[in-house]
């Protein structure tokens, strides 16, 4: 087996991510030699520690994370800020900082500039994940065959993003560099929409006439099911997402509203073709997914 990659990783939040990157660390063997978790709640690192899936676990993040050659930033991004202070004066000289979170021009804006010298910050998105949260929902398989963005900003020492990059593959996923304004707007529709979408409708649906939501519930068909497994994810993680990708989000969100508008119309109008044409592109992109083996 490969030496470990780090001596030391601190995990700072352990919910579906950083317990999937934990069980992994610690069934591999191949990517820290310890893994310290760091929760908000003392709840969540008794579950840890009955779970058995970090060799330690600290309450204040400055303690889990001194000693630390590897930083894990796992909490929701709008928690980045206050963390980044709370740990900056107590990282290991040389230490490597990187975090998950789905947003990363806000990330690089509320962590960065309270790196001290000597310590390598290397911002990461998994993009993989699940509607479940917190230690119990991590999985070993989460990450595998999935695609992880490294954003680094510009100078960022090149040994600490190949060994962040090596990281994920131990964890099973491909790895890609990305520009951070780019990462964001990507994430915006393949992610951010839909889940924006997801929370909508199914508020549209709750407000409702009582009889009317009553039907929806007994009668869920595949596309309200569907659309009820993306609705039911954390709402604080996203919440801070929402907020933290703005811009792009608005832009997205501005694109699909005409484009909706446009096939409303068509139904208004009685426009099959140009029906037909849209679900023809639907169907399309479908495919190419399952081609490229992320359905
Ligand atoms: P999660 O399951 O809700 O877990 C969040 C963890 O962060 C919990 O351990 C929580 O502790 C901890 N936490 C919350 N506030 C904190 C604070 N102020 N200080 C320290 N720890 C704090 O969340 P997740 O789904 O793993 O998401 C974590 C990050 O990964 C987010 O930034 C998210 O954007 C990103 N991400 C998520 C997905 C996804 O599909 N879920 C995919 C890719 C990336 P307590 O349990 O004690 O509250």
């Amino acid at each position: 087996m490969p030496e470990p990659l780090f001596k030391r990783l601190a995990l700072i939040g352990i919910g579906l991510i950083g317990s999937s990157v934990a069980r992994i660390a610690l069934a591999n063997g191949n990517i820290a030699g310890e893994v310290v978790a760091n929760a908000r709640t003392q709840a969540t690192l008794d579950r840890v520690t009955q779970l058995g899936i970090a060799h330690r676990v600290e309450l204040d993040p400055a303690r889990a994370v001194a000693g630390a050659d590897c930083v894990m930033l796992c909490a929701p991004v709008g928690a980045y800020a206050e963390l980044a202070e709370a740990i900056a004066p107590h990282l290991a000289p040389g230490a490597i900082i990187t975090d998950v979170g789905s947003t990363k021009q806000s990330v690089i804006r509320d962590v960065g500039p309270l790196m001290p010298d000597g310590v390598h910050f290397v911002p990461g998105h998994p993009m993989a994940g699940t509607e479940y949260s917190g230690p119990d929902s991590g999985f070993l398989t989460l990450f595998e065959g999935r695609w992880c963005l490294l954003t680094p900003p510009p100078g960022t020492d090149e040994d600490a993003v190949e060994k962040i990059a090596e990281l994920w593959r131990r964890c099973g996923s491909m790895i890609e560099i990305m520009e951070p304004a780019h990462h964001d707007k990507v994430v915006a529709i393949v992610s951010h929409l839909p889940h924006l979408l997801a929370f909508t409708i199914c508020g549209t649906a709750d407000d409702l006439e009582d009889e009317s939501r009553q039907q929806v519930l007994k009668f869920a068909a595949a596309g309200f099911r569907d659309f009820t497994r993306i609705a039911a994810s954390d709402p604080v993680m996203w919440r801070d997402v929402f907020l933290n990708n703005r811009e792009a989000l608005l832009e997205m969100l501005a694109r699909f509203t005409e484009d909706a508008q446009a096939m409303g119309r068509a139904v208004r109008w009685g426009d099959g073709e140009y029906i037909e044409d849209k679900i023809k592109r639907g169907r399309a992109i479908r495919r190419s997914l399952i081609e490229l083996k992320q359905a």
